[in-house]
């Protein structure tokens, strides 16, 4: 339980700085993702709250009758909760009247909205509620930059994800690959990963052999895994909230000299890239890396998507390491993949990836499962 725990007031401590920056006078938080982050509800129909630093009380939570006492159990000491009869917004609405939110200046009161989730009929139903002491922001973004940066308590958790998943596949992998269908492998890792904990999987797992494996998202098939190939799996858990991602691709006899050069290359270019990666560099220098190799064997118009991706509370998150965002500066105490890939149409793919810790002076890889090409009949 969360009770008065430190992360929390450590985060709304932060976000409140934030805000105040933007000059808003408060935020509205809707995203699920974002809610759970600072108050630690893992609910559905939550709002928090947060005002600016300054000599406000307590930031706000609201939620439903029907999550009234996972609230209590779960939101930091840091809100004050309320429970909505009716809907959410219209508590909103009072919540602020009775705090005298638009008695505190002279101009209307600031009021930013995460403008990536809140829906154009919820900021209408909003914009029709509050009295016109108000002014309606987007503001969105402020909560995803904090999130960027894991604390201990974060990194504890992904690593724990991490670590059961790889021992998922380590099980999955004792069964063999050969005259399994894709689709079996994917629903076994799966199953394995919730009998080990995880409170599901992180993404739809994916399993691809040979040609199919040349689709960097391919959905696993009703058909068995042959001899010969190579397999691309592309799993992750979610336990307590965080997520983990990795990808390993296996051969199921003795690869080929065709199959073991690309392997070679993808290999080559992730294990470059990740050693470029510290706190400094932007993603798109690290995506670079990995780029170059690939460009230079020929085959870069065959590595169609970016480098790798911040995961936490969301398997997709910040910071991107790719070459079309200008990105910031990597900074120490991001959790990102590196996820280089080859994927030639009709013959075969390759993608290896792993998730690291960024630090200071490097990075720690947090998955644990070799990379020499290894065969799994
Ligand atoms: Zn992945
Ligand atoms: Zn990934």
């Amino acid at each position: 339980m969360a009770g008065t725990a430190d992360p929390h007031s450590r985060r709304v401590a932060q976000l409140a700085g934030a805000v105040a920056e933007r000059d808003l006078d408060a935020l509205l938080v809707s995203s699920p993702a974002n809610v759970r982050y600072l108050t630690g509800y893992t609910g559905s129909n939550g709002l928090a709250l947060i005002w600016a630093s300054g000599d406000r009380g307590h930031h706000l939570f609201l939620t439903d009758f029907r999550y009234e006492t996972q609230a209590a159990e779960e939101v930091a000491g840091v809100f004050a909760r309320y429970v909505a009869p009716v809907d959410l917004f219209a508590a909103l609405d009072e919540r602020l009247a009775a705090e005298g939110a638009t008695h505190s200046g002279a101009g209307p009161f600031r009021l930013g909205f995460e403008d990536a989730h809140l829906t154009v009929s919820q900021h209408d139903r909003l914009s029709e509620l509050l009295a016109d002491g108000y002014k309606l922001l987007a503001a969105g973004g402020l909560v995803e930059q904090l999130r960027e940066i894991k604390d201990s308590e974060e990194v504890s958790r992904i690593k724990a994800s991490t670590q059961l998943a790889d021992a998922a596949m380590a099980e999955v992998l004792g069964a063999g690959l050969v005259g399994r269908t894709e689709r079996d492998v994917a629903i076994e890792l799966e199953l394995r990963m919730r009998r080990l904990g995880a409170e599901a999987a992180g993404f739809a797992t994916i399993v691809a052999a040979g040609a199919h494996g040349a689709l960097p998202h391919a959905q696993p098939r009703a058909v068995a895994i042959p001899a010969g190939v190579l397999v691309t799996i592309d799993w992750g858990a979610v336990l307590d909230g965080y997520c983990s991602d990795c990808t390993r691709t296996y051969a199921t006899a003795d690869p080929t000299d065709r199959q073991r050069e690309i392997y070679q290359l993808v290999l080559d270019a992730q294990q470059q890239s990740l050693s470029a990666v510290r706190a400094g560099p932007t993603g798109q220098e690290i995506d670079a890396v990995a780029r170059t190799i690939i460009e230079d064997a020929g085959y870069g118009e065959h590595f169609g998507h970016g480098l790798g991706h911040g995961v936490g509370i969301e398997v997709h998150e910040g910071p991107r390491l790719s070459r079309l965002r200008a990105d910031e500066p990597l900074r120490a105490g991001n959790v990102v993949t590196i996820e280089p890939g080859v994927y030639l149409p009709g013959e075969l793919g390759v993608r290896i990836e792993d998730l690291l810790l960024v630090t200071e002076s490097g990075s720690e890889v947090l998955t644990s499962l070799p990379k020499e090409l290894t065969v799994i009949a």
